[in-house]
């Protein structure tokens, strides 16, 4: 028997890494907020019902799945590719009809696919029906959903991302930073300073180009450099030296770094030190244009121009690289917007209601 019919609202918020780009796969540090802008899914539950079909608003286009999620990898229009392979992992037991809204840039850097990912996952095993939808409140099950919609994501669309975005939009709390550890999956929130003290700005830079296979290519180089000094996750800033060869050993520069940096912007924000966190903002983006080679020359130029703006504390590229956003710590209203930027505020993970017929 497929249950009642239940009505579903989930909300999930995007994402932006606040320092610890490029080191999640290779099981080292990141501290992203989840933010105050979402994919929502809501929708029904229909008992009688063998589809899964979803409406997206923004994209004006219908996804329609069978309930073990058909082929993902092939499915039209594209973003149901999500869809269908969270489907195929969470095995709703019964039909499911809905519409996803959002409030987030789409493509952006600010993990649209991950918010869409968590809550499509939660509105198909939380509307009822399904055996053991899962706890928010349960480590375990929280960790579960994120490598759930990570493994859902590699599926939909072939890239080898970390559990970063999945993590953030799962875990977030209101007010803090998540200081992820992605050997042991830790997550510490930490407090960060209130509204009237600091504003976390986002600039989309407008450019996003050769970032799936750019980035790809540079896991398969922090690959290299783990199985020449072991995972990157531990080693130590002298370990890099030993790497043969120039590009692999710059990549675990940055990783390895990153990884300190993460730290020490953890203790300058507890210690209240801003400029500290601010320069190390600054730091990483160095780090990442120059020994990764994630960045552009836009948006460095992007970068050094929020520099140059009096208030703005620390700059730097977010995200998978290659274009995309970057976030700046900023004075409260020092920054005057510009078009494609986005106040963001650190907020609450992932919500589910619930209301049984
Ligand atoms: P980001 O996650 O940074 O926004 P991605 O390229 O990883 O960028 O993911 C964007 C993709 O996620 C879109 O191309 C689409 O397939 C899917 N997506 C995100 N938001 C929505 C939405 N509201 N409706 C339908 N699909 C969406
Ligand atoms: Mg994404």
């Amino acid at each position: 028997m497929a249950g009642n019919a239940a009505t579903v609202v989930v909300r999930a918020p995007g994402r932006v890494n606040l320092i610890g780009d490029h080191t999640d796969h290779t099981g080292g540090r990141c501290l992203p907020i989840a933010i105050d802008r979402w994919v929502e899914v809501a929708g029904r539950t229909e008992p009688a019902g063998d589809r899964v079909r979803l409406t997206s608003e923004a994209l004006r286009s219908t996804v329609d799945v069978p309930l073990d999620g058909g082929e993902p990898a092939t499915t039209e229009p594209e973003w149901g590719r999500y869809v269908a392979a969270i489907v195929k992992r969470t095995r709703p037991p019964s039909g499911f009809a809905g519409t996803v809204r959002s409030t987030l840039p789409i493509g952006s850097g600010l993990s649209s696919s991950a918010a869409l990912e968590v809550a499509t996952a939660l509105a198909l095993t939380g509307g009822g029906g399904a055996p053991g939808p899962p706890d928010l409140s349960e480590p375990a099950d929280r960790l579960a959903l994120a490598r759930l919609c990570s493994d859902a994501e590699h599926e939909a669309r072939d890239v080898p991302t970390g559990l970063l975005d999945q993590i953030a939009s799962i875990y977030g709390v209101a007010g803090h930073g998540l200081l992820l550890d992605c050997t042991s999956l830790e997550v510490v929130p930490v407090p960060l300073p209130p509204d009237d003290e600091v504003e976390w700005v986002v600039v989309d830079s407008g450019a996003r180009s050769l970032g799936r296979s750019a980035y790809g290519v540079r896991v398969g180089e922090c690959r290299r450099a783990e199985a020449e000094i072991g995972p990157l996750g531990a080693a130590r800033p002298e370990d890099c030296a030993a790497i043969a060869d120039p590009a692999v050993r710059s990549r675990a520069v940055h990783v390895v770094s990153e990884n300190r940096r993460v730290l020490d912007f953890a203790a300058a924000l507890r210690a209240g030190d801003l400029a500290e966190a601010g320069r190390l903002m600054d730091e990483s983006h160095r780090s990442l244009s120059t020994d990764y080679e994630s960045s552009t020359p836009e948006v460095d130029a992007l970068c050094a121009e929020l520099r140059a703006q009096p208030g703005v504390l620390g700059a730097r590229i977010t995200g998978g690289g290659w274009g995309g956003c970057v976030v700046a710590m900023v004075r409260p209203g020092a920054l005057p917007l510009p078009d494609r930027a986005w106040r963001v505020r650190p907020s609450a993970g992932a919500t589910v209601t619930t209301t049984a017929h």
